[in-house]
C-alpha cells in the first residue's frame, strides 16, 4: 500500500511500516505543506500518517476519494475536521495516553519556573546583568500546600495533578463537562464550576482539546475573576487563551505569571512581547518530545495505520461512527 507521512516521524515508526512492507514517501523537510501541496501528495496515496501539525479540512477529504485512512501521531485533533472525515468514511486515529507523562511534565516545569521566574533570570545571566546576591530581588512565590485548578482533567491533566500533589501537597481542584470520579478518590481532586475554578486556583493549568467550545475561553472576562498572584499554565493548545488579553492582564498585575508550551499562532513571533516579561516562560510546543515518548507516539500511530491496511479497526479510533 502506499503511504505517505506528512513529516519525518521517528524511525522505529517508519520501519514498522517498511517491514510490513508497505511504499512509504516522507515530506522530508521543516516547511509544512502548504493546502495544494498535502492534497496533491495525499491523492497519490491509499493512507496518510500525518506528523507534523497539518490541518484536515473538509476540501482536503473532498480531494482526496482515494484515502482510507487518517493516523494522526498526535492526541489532539482540532487540525482535522472529523465530522468531514467521517461523511467520507475516513477513520481517522490518535495516539494517546502514552504522550500524558511527558506533557504533565512540562506542565510542571513551567509551574516551577513561573514561581522562580526561571527563564527571564536566566536571561539576564546572558544578558551581564547578573550583578551579584541580592536579599530583595528575584523574589519567586512558593507551590506548597497551594490549590492547583486544573481546566480539563482528563489523562494529561491527571498525570500533572499527581506530581504537583505528590511534589508540593497541593490540593487539586477541577472542571471538565463531566465528573472525573477516578481523581477524585484517588488524588481528592474536588470538582468545582468554571468561576470557583477561576477564583480558588493559585496555579491554573489547561488541559482540555481546543473546540468550538474551548477556543478563547481564557479571556479578559476570566483574568479578571482569578487571583492577582495566579499562575495560567497551557500545555493544551494555543487557542484556549486570547493572548493579547492575556498579555494585558500579565503587564497590569492582574495575572502573577504565565506559562506557555503552545501559542497561538505557532511558531510565536519572537518579538511577542510575552517573551520579555519577568514572570512569563514559553516553550516551543514540546510537550511531548522526548525520546522515549516520540517513539511509542509513532509506534502507535504506524499500528494504527497497519490495523486499518488489514481492514480493522484502529485501536485508537476517534470517530467510531465510521465503522458500520
Ligand atoms: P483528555 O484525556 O481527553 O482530557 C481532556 C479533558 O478535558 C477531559 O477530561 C474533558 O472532560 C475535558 N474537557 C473537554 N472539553 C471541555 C470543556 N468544554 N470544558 C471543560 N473541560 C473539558 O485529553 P488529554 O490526552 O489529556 O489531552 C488534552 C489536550 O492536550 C489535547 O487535546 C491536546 O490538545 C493537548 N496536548 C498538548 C501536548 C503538547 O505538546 N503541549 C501534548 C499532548 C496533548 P469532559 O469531557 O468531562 O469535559
Amino acid at each position: 500500500m502506499k503511504i505517505f507521512i506528512t513529516k519525518k516521524i521517528p524511525q522505529k515508526g517508519i520501519d514498522l511500516l517498511k517491514s510490513a512492507g508497505h511504499d512509504l514517501t516522507i515530506h522530508d523537510s521543516s516547511t509544512p505543506l502548504s493546502e495544494t501541496e498535502l492534497i496533491k501528495a495525499s491523492q497519490q496515496a491509499d493512507y496518510v500518517l500525518n506528523g507534523g501539525m497539518q490541518k484536515f479540512d473538509a476540501n482536503f477529504f473532498q480531494n482526496c476519494p482515494n484515502l482510507k485512512a487518517l493516523s494522526l501521531m498526535s492526541v489532539g485533533y482540532d487540525n482535522v475536521d472529523i465530522s468531514a472525515a467521517t461523511q467520507h468514511g475516513i477513520p481517522v486515529s490518535n495516539t494517546p495516553g502514552i504522550l500524558s507523562g511527558a506533557t504533565a511534565d512540562v506542565a510542571f516545569l513551567l509551574m516551577l519556573s513561573v514561581s522562580r521566574k526561571a527563564f527571564f533570570n536566566h536571561k539576564r545571566i546572558l544578558q551581564g546583568e547578573w550583578k551579584g546576591f541580592d536579599p530583595t530581588a528575584n523574589l519567586g512565590i512558593e507551590l506548597n500546600n497551594k490549590t492547583l485548578g486544573i481546566y480539563g482533567l482528563g489523562r494529561i491533566g491527571f498525570e500533572f495533578a499527581r506530581k504537583a500533589k505528590a511534589a508540593y501537597n497541593m490540593e487539586i481542584i477541577y472542571y471538565n463537562r463531566s465528573r472525573n470520579e477516578e481523581a477524585e478518590q484517588i488524588l481528592g481532586a474536588r470538582y468545582v464550576n468554571f468561576d470557583d475554578l477561576l477564583t480558588q486556583s493559585d496555579v491554573l493549568s489547561i488541559h482540555a482539546a481546543l473546540t468550538a467550545e474551548t477556543k478563547n475561553r481564557f479571556d479578559k472576562n476570566t483574568f479578571t475573576r482569578m487571583k492577582n498572584s495566579a499562575i495560567l499554565v497551557n500545555t493544551a493548545r494555543g487557542g484556549l487563551v486570547n493572548e493579547l488579553d492575556l498579555t494585558e492582564a500579565l503587564q497590569t498585575g492582574q495575572l502573577w505569571g504565565a506559562g506557555l508550551d503552545v501559542t497561538d499562532p505557532e511558531p510565536m513571533d519572537p518579538k511577542n512581547p510575552l517573551l520579555t516579561m519577568e514572570n512569563v516562560c514559553v516553550l516551543p510546543h514540546i510537550g511531548s518530545a522526548t525520546v522515549e515518548t516520540r517513539d511509542n507516539m509513532a509506534l502507535m500511530a504506524a499500528s494504527n495505520l497497519l490495523a486499518a491496511i488489514k481492514g480493522e479497526k484502529m485501536p485508537q479510533i476517534i470517530n467510531k461512527e465510521v465503522y458500520p
